[in-house]
């Protein structure tokens, strides 16, 4: 049964613990929880921090940051303007709930006022209703977008992400935010082994999202910690559960897939790469000074 809730958050920007090597300095997350509910998210992992299970319940006890607004303006007046901010790291900033809510349109509304740079990632074509905002943000090179894409098989995707748009719908989505000038990239992530490694069906998905303008394609193999393991086997196993098993087989009980098999897929990658002219990054994000945002960070 579906609850959602409200949260007062103690803070909305979370500096990100990997520093700068992840390619952003904070996080933002306007939600808990995701009713996207993919099968192989690595931030189902959360919920146990309030005491939640990482299966059903990351999917529908959902919390809405109530605060959003009031903290976040605060919040933004400290932080450095050269910060680069990730939103949508633990959660999909344009689940449904966002219909509603519109924490993430807050949010994207006070960034633009502060001035920061920052990344929107997400699956939902929900991102289309704030195309009037974000296209100025993107053509001055404040914000770049990332739709996630892991595959073109629809019937695999309705199993591994059942609360997501299928792949025709995203790659449309990708064309849309491409034409209105907003630098869009795609995470084709993560690559899970047995099916979604395969080099024909990453070959057509690489020239599906170039074809649709994606500007760069983002890969990487799927992380699975101690706490998501037993669930994401027992949900592969529900619908192929040879493929289960060699999965299991690859992980030795880590979090990170066979070295050798790492290798072999990293030489694949770099073919694809090379055959569609494809960056893996995308564009330098900078922030935008105005009078304006100078009084935002020094009244
Ligand atoms: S959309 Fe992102 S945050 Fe939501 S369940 Fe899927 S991977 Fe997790």
């Amino acid at each position: 049964m579906r609850s959602i809730k409200s949260w007062q958050a103690s803070a909305i920007l979370n500096r990100s613990p990997a520093g700068p090597t992840m390619g952003f300095h904070y996080s933002l997350n306007p939600y808990r929880g995701c009713s996207h509910a993919c099968r192989y998210c690595y931030a189902r992992e959360s919920h146990t921090y309030l005491d939640l299970n990482v299966a059903e319940d990351f999917e529908q006890q959902l919390f809405v940051k109530e605060n959003l607004r009031e903290r976040l303006r605060s919040e933004l007046i400290r932080v450095p303007l050269d910060a680069v901010i990730a939103v949508g790291t633990v959660t999909d900033p344009y689940q449904p709930l966002e219909g509603r809510h519109q924490l993430t349109r807050t949010a994207i509304e006070l960034l633009a006022e502060s001035g920061h740079a920052f990344t929107l990632t997400t699956k939902s074509p929900l991102i289309e209703r704030d195309l009037d905002l974000l296209e100025p943000l993107g053509r001055r090179g404040q914000l770049g977008v990332h739709i996630s894409l892991m595959s073109l098989d629809r019937e695999l995707l309705h199993r591994l992400e059942p609360g997501t748009s299928p792949p025709a719908r995203r790659l449309e989505m990708i064309r849309r935010v491409h034409e209105r000038g907003i630098p869009v990239g795609t995470f084709a992530a993560p690559i899970i082994p047995v099916l979604t490694d395969g080099k024909e069906s990453l070959d057509a998905l690489f020239e599906a999202l170039k074809d649709a303008g994606s500007d760069w394609i983002m890969t990487s193999s799927t992380r699975l910690s101690a706490a998501i393991r037993p669930y994401f086997f027992d949900q592969v196993h529900a619908f192929d559960p040879a493929a289960a098993e060699t999965i299991r087989s690859l992980y030795h009980d880590t979090q990170f897939v066979d070295q050798a098999y790492r290798r072999r897929l990293e030489t694949l990658l770099r073919t694809l790469y090379q055959r569609h002219h494809m960056s893996r990054t995308g564009p330098l994000l900078r922030p935008y000074r105005t009078e304006a945002q100078m009084e935002f960070h020094f009244d």
